[in-house]
This record gives structure tokens, C-alpha cells and sequence, in this order.
């Protein structure tokens, strides 16, 4: 992982060239990391074609569908460390914008967001939800309601991205809770970053399994492994 991230973020000019903007990035930057590509509808895995990738085809998640802004790698992946550990929320406004923007008339919308919960330790010491940040800024965008007592994460897990991706699914297992009755027919949980999917397949179990028909994800990034 490279040491040298520009974290620098300076009012008014494109975080990655530093051209005059009124956005977080310009036009030009933004080719370079949000593509149109193939995903797997369900997964969002970069695929040859728009189909459901053997992944999914084999195991199906409890999600339905998964929608992703870019690859979680170069220069995206900077963008997402200045968000999360920078203290840079307002980022979320931004992510919210292209979000909403790849929806299409089509796409039918949840109910309900679910931003995935951060242990109470972890968000305190953080200051912040990332994920809340994000789902706050859709939800206000595109009129949708954000629940954050409904899933509690109830286990402070370690973090995902320490751990070999085998174990990483062990790791979310049993670590989030209901804390109610789930009144919600379709729901959509909000992350930041997806990497195996194993924490949003974890919640949307709980959803699917209390009663939801429908669970989407929408994250800002994914990595693609
Ligand atoms: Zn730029
Ligand atoms: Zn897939």
C-alpha cells in the first residue's frame, strides 16, 4: 500500500490536479476512476458481461442487487482514505451525487437505508460513521428515510481489511444484531467499501430473514479480488 496519499484537500480545486472546481474533482480526474464497466448486477465484481458472475451464481447472497461508484484502487482509493480517516465528511455529498446520478428511472428505490454500523467503540474514537455520513447525503438527495437504530453492531470485530480473506467471513459472522422488529418490505444498506462482501451479506440475512423481501447495497467503492 502506498505511504505518499495525498490527503491534502484544498477549498475550490480538484482534489487529484487541483484545477478550479466547485466539485471535490473535475470532469477530467473523474474519468480516471469512475468507469463505466460490466459488474455483476448482484455482486458488482467486474464481468466480462452485465450477467450475474459465477460467484453469485453459486452461492446467491441475501442482497439482490449492488451498486458501485468505482474500483477501490488508484486514485479512487485516495479520495476514500482522505473521506474515512481525514475527517472530510462532507465527501459524502459528493459520492451521494454520482450515486444518485448512475440510478436509472428504472431502478425502483428501498424504502429505507441502512448505513452498516460502526461498533460504539470504533465510532468514537472515530468521531464519525462513514457509512452514515454517505447514506445521510442519498437519503437527502433522493428523499429516502436512513435507520440507524435498527441494526446494531453488536461485536467489536476487527478490522476487515487486516485480516486474509478467508477468515474474513467468520470475522461479520453474529457481529450485528435487530434491535426490533423489522417494519421494512425493501431495504438498502449503505457502506463505503465492499471487499467480500461478507458484512453486507451478514446484515441483509438479518433483513431478509425478519421479514424484507428486497435488501440492495449501495457502496462508494469495491475492490475487486
Ligand atoms: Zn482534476
Ligand atoms: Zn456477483
Amino acid at each position: 500500500m502506498d505511504t505518499d496519499v495525498n490527503t491534502q484537500f484544498l477549498e475550490g480545486t480538484c482534489f487529484f490536479c487541483l484545477t478550479k472546481t466547485h466539485k471535490a474533482w473535475c470532469y477530467w480526474c473523474e474519468q480516471d476512476f469512475i468507469q463505466d464497466k460490466h459488474r455483476c448486477p448482484v455482486c458488482a465484481r467486474n464481468t466480462s458481461t452485465p450477467k450475474a458472475c459465477g460467484s453469485c451464481l453459486k452461492h446467491q447472497p441475501f442482497f439482490t442487487c449492488t451498486r458501485v461508484l468505482f474500483d477501490y484502487k488508484y486514485p479512487g482509493n485516495h479520495l476514500i482514505k482522505t473521506f474515512k480517516f481525514n475527517d472530510r465528511p462532507e465527501l459524502a455529498h459528493s459520492f451521494a451525487d454520482k450515486l444518485a446520478g448512475i440510478l436509472t428511472n428504472d431502478d425502483p428505490l428501498p424504502e429505507i437505508l441502512i448505513p452498516v454500523p460502526l461498533h460504539k467503540h470504533r465510532q468514537r474514537e472515530r468521531g464519525y460513521n462513514q457509512s452514515l455520513e454517505f447514506a445521510s447525503s442519498i437519503g437527502k438527495q433522493l428523499g429516502i428515510t436512513v435507520n440507524t437504530t435498527l441494526c446494531r453492531r453488536t461485536i467489536d470485530t476487527k478490522r476487515q481489511s487486516t485480516l486474509p480473506m478467508k477468515i474474513r467471513k467468520n470475522n461479520v459472522k453474529g457481529a450485528f444484531k435487530l434491535t426490533d422488529a423489522n417494519p421494512f418490505d425493501y431495504a438498502a444498506i449503505v457502506d463505503d467499501v465492499i471487499t467480500t462482501g461478507s458484512t453486507t451479506n451478514e446484515i441483509a440475512s438479518l433483513l431478509i430473514k425478519s421479514g424484507c423481501r428486497r435488501v440492495d447495497v449501495w457502496a462508494i467503492a469495491r475492490t475487486q479480488i
